[in-house]
């Protein structure tokens, strides 16, 4: 006789409980695998999942604690919490102002040259303290999870020197230690050049170097990242030099993530594959031969849709042709102070739906197992299965698809994370 599990926290009251159990990244047809159980319970201990199935089957098939959390949902759809897995949610400052000069027609190289964009954040991140850039960052997180957001993977990149950006990884290791939610810090000193590497091209060759020889083999010695990151692109590093920054995180045992084809097809997506990164994101100009390489090598397409609307350039990313193609599908805000303000993980969901050919279903698995395998979680979250992080959204609603339905406002009812129902 097989003993039962025991569990300190029991849900019930699932009219559907979205489970999005089985192998991640999922790939083509799979990406729709929802994996639903009607009238479904969880039963967990120390925040992870121990059962999943009916609730008729609790009593035969959980040994529950007389003092376990019970929470009754009401007859409300549970899904797995969501899975941000590309954010830049550490920065001081506020932007806020630029909008306005946007929305009167300015362009990115004139706000930069009155002194507004990234290079501002990254003077107000160089100034913030540590504790000043925690505060910040946790109102986020707090913000994100009531979205229905339980794990968000955090690039630094707005330091772009050795302290400041050690700082914001810090801050991102200090956020996980005080909450419950996981967090997976990225290094992206290759965000863009500091105002001081912009003078010349040897000034630059200097930050590459930087970046390659002293920053990463430090960030990966003292544990402050999980990924190394670089932004290919006119504005920031050309292939080449990502090719550099990535072989040195390799070497350096980090996994690697790139941000690829924003802006113009730049062969990202490419080396992404020829590399074997865990992720290739924006794609929003991936060319055919990119398009391969992923499939090839199951890379994650990350797509940020957020970015694209907020920047009014209307080049989605073809979500519909990455599935046909083989590439599993994740979908994330970007959330930043320029290009993707929103902390909304359903709102990019939607835009998924709207803008880049996804069915409901495929939103919702780009949304959590497939931005869980992005991230390197897979093991950990992204799906309601035994053996997982028990973190998860209720739906003010009997049915997943109002989800995505409510544009720009989905009823959240509660979210969980690690077991623990958070205000
Ligand atoms: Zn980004």
């Amino acid at each position: 006789m097989t003993s039962k599990p025991s569990a300190d926290f029991l849900l019930v009251g699932a009219s559907e409980l979205v489970t999005c159990a089985g192998n991640a990244p999922a790939v083509g047809a799979e990406q729709s695998r929802v994996a639903v159980i009607e009238n479904g319970a969880i039963a967990a201990r120390d925040g992870m999942i121990v059962w999943v199935g009916k609730e008729k089957n609790i009593d035969a098939e959980v040994d529950v604690a007389a003092e376990a959390t019970r929470l009754d949902v009401g007859f409300r759809a549970v899904l797995p919490g969501l899975v941000d897995t590309h954010t830049h949610m550490v920065w001081a400052g506020d932007r806020g102002d630029e909008f306005d000069r946007r929305l009167e027609g300015a362009t990115y190289s004139e706000i930069l040259a009155a002194g507004g964009g990234i290079l501002r954040t990254v003077d107000a991140t160089r100034q913030a303290t540590f504790e000043a850039l925690l505060s910040a960052a946790g109102a986020r997180l707090e913000r994100m999870s009531r979205w229905g957001t339980t794990s968000v993977e955090v690039k630094s990149g707005y330091g772009l020197e050795p302290a400041s950006e050690y700082k914001m990884l810090e801050t991102v290791l200090e956020l996980g230690k005080r909450h419950p939610q996981e967090l997976v810090p990225t290094f992206l000193g290759a965000h863009t050049l500091p105002r001081e590497a912009r003078g010349s091209q040897r000034a630059r060759e200097r930050y590459v170097d930087l970046v390659c020889e002293e920053m990463i083999p430090t960030v990966a010695k003292r544990h402050l990242a999980r990924f190394v990151d670089v932004f290919i692109d006119e504005h920031a590093f050309g292939l080449a030099e990502a090719r550099r920054v990535l072989e040195s995180g390799r070497r350096a045992g980090l996994g690697l993530k790139i941000h690829a084809d924003q802006l113009s097809s730049d062969g990202g997506a490419e080396l992404a594959g020829e590399l074997g990164a865990v992720s290739a994101d924006h794609l929003e100009h991936l060319s055919p031969e990119g398009m391969s390489a992923l499939a090839q090598s199951g890379t994650v397409a990350v797509m940020l849709p957020g970015a694209t609307l907020f920047l009014r350039s209307h080049a989605y990313a073809n979500g519909r042709a990455l599935i046909e193609a083989g590439v599993p599908v994740a979908v994330a805000t970007d959330v930043n102070p320029g290009s993707c303000p929103s902390e909304s993980m359903p709102l990019m969901m939607q835009l998924a739906c709207l803008y880049c050919g996804l069915s409901v279903d495929e939103a919702i698995v780009a949304g959590t197992a497939n931005a869980a395998a992005a991230s390197g979680l897979e093991d950990r979250c992204g799906s309601l299965e035994p053996g997982k992080r028990c973190d998860l959204l209720v739906l003010d609603a009997p049915e997943r698809r109002q989800l995505i339905y409510k544009l720009g406002s989905p009823q959240i009812h509660m979210v969980v994370a690690r077991g623990l129902v958070l205000s």
